[in-house]
């Protein structure tokens, strides 16, 4: 395709309610300077929407166990070589003011999809920091009850992140035998309704997966009009059914990335960790191609190293705070700073 035909096409998905699906496939197809054109836009709208300053979240995985089978997680409850565990309260509140420390003000409580989960405890962990700090609370501990994201919102957890993964139906339900897309959607639903910002977000290069595919993920990003949107690749962990598939490209990651910028403008985006943890940092290509927020971990060790997603997770080893002065070189190597801002939705007044 020659450049200028290649321009209108980055102008008809930036402009459109309801882009085409061929349009968003040509550009997740684009190689060469239509790629350098593709990144370059994503990079000038997030520039309009955020400016060049970074959001951090810190992220806190405070438990392992999880009652799924994802085919593609190393938390799925049939690998067995991992070490399980759950943070107490006051391990847990400890990361959050290590993280409060160093200027960050969300925090990302994460764990594996765990039934034995109890909603009143976790209630009582989000009112502990939401009364000793001015952080805002993000939760992603999957699917619940609609009484449980009720609670947790009445004792003022802000935000709630649950991926899709992937839209189509029979891909996700090869990926997730235990699971249900139509329930996932409805707890989207739920989530949005009880006034959560919400994100969702997508895994790249799983086995099976089409340009098609992605682009779907795309439209449905879009449609839903989520707050927060995170694009990682497929990693290949060796202890489940898909560990002798090959690793998502990074190239293809950030031409999703880059096409959901375009295509929804003012989510807010990670460069994700997994976007890191490939055979190099892949985590400024990123931030170069859409992304405005850096996820520093603030899990503490020894839980770091049993929470295996996936394998070759980077930070494992550093001090949780050691993330941040890193964060700031990442910025500054690409005429960017750190913005220590809450980084509230700019979809919805607070
Ligand atoms: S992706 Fe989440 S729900 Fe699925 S196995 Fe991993 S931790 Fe559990």
């Amino acid at each position: 395709m020659c450049m200028s035909k290649f321009g209108t096409l980055l102008d008809r998905v930036a402009v459109g309610d309801a882009p085409d699906i061929s349009d968003i496939v040509a550009l997740l197809d684009a190689s060469g300077e239509e790629a350098d054109a593709l990144f370059a836009r994503a990079d000038e709208i997030r520039r309009a929407c955020f400016g060049d300053g970074i959001l951090l979240r810190a992220i806190v995985e405070f438990s392992s166990r999880c009652s799924r089978d994802c085919a593609y997680c190393g938390l799925r409850k049939a690998h067995r070589q991992i070490k399980r565990y759950r943070m107490s309260t006051a391990e847990i509140l400890a990361s959050t003011l290590e993280a409060a420390a160093c200027g960050i003000k969300t925090v990302v409580l994460q764990s594996g999809e765990d039934d034995t989960l109890d909603p009143s405890w976790l209630a009582d962990v989000v009112r502990a920091i939401k009364s000793g700090s001015d952080m805002a609370v993000t939760l992603s501990v999957g699917e619940k009850p609609q009484e449980a994201y009720a609670l947790w919102r009445r004792a003022g957890a802000d935000r709630y992140l649950l991926k899709i993964e992937t839209t189509n139906p029979a891909l996700y339900r090869q990926l997730h035998p235990d699971m249900d897309i139509d329930r996932r959607m409805e707890c989207l639903r739920v989530l949005r309704d009880l006034g959560y910002q919400v994100g969702s977000g997508s895994i790249v290069g799983l086995p099976g997966q089409t340009l098609e595919d992605l682009a779907q993920d795309i439209l449905f990003f879009k449609r839903y009009d989520f707050d927060m949107i995170g694009i990682g690749p497929f990693i290949a962990h060796p202890g489940t059914p898909l560990g002798s598939e090959g690793d998502g490209e990074i190239d293809a990651v950030l031409r999703v990335l880059a096409t959901t910028r375009i295509a929804v403008k003012n989510a807010h985006m990670p460069a994700t960790t997994a976007v890191g943890s490939l055979e190099e940092d892949h985590r400024l290509a990123a931030l170069k191609a859409g992304a405005n927020v850096l996820m520093p971990n603030f899990t503490p060790q020894p839980y770091r190293q049993a929470y295996e997603i996936y394998p070759h997770k980077r930070c494992l080893t550093e001090v949780s705070g050691a993330c941040v002065p890193c964060m700031e070189t990442m910025a500054s190597a690409i005429g960017r700073c750190v913005n220590y801002g809450r980084g509230d939705s700019l979809k919805i007044k607070v």
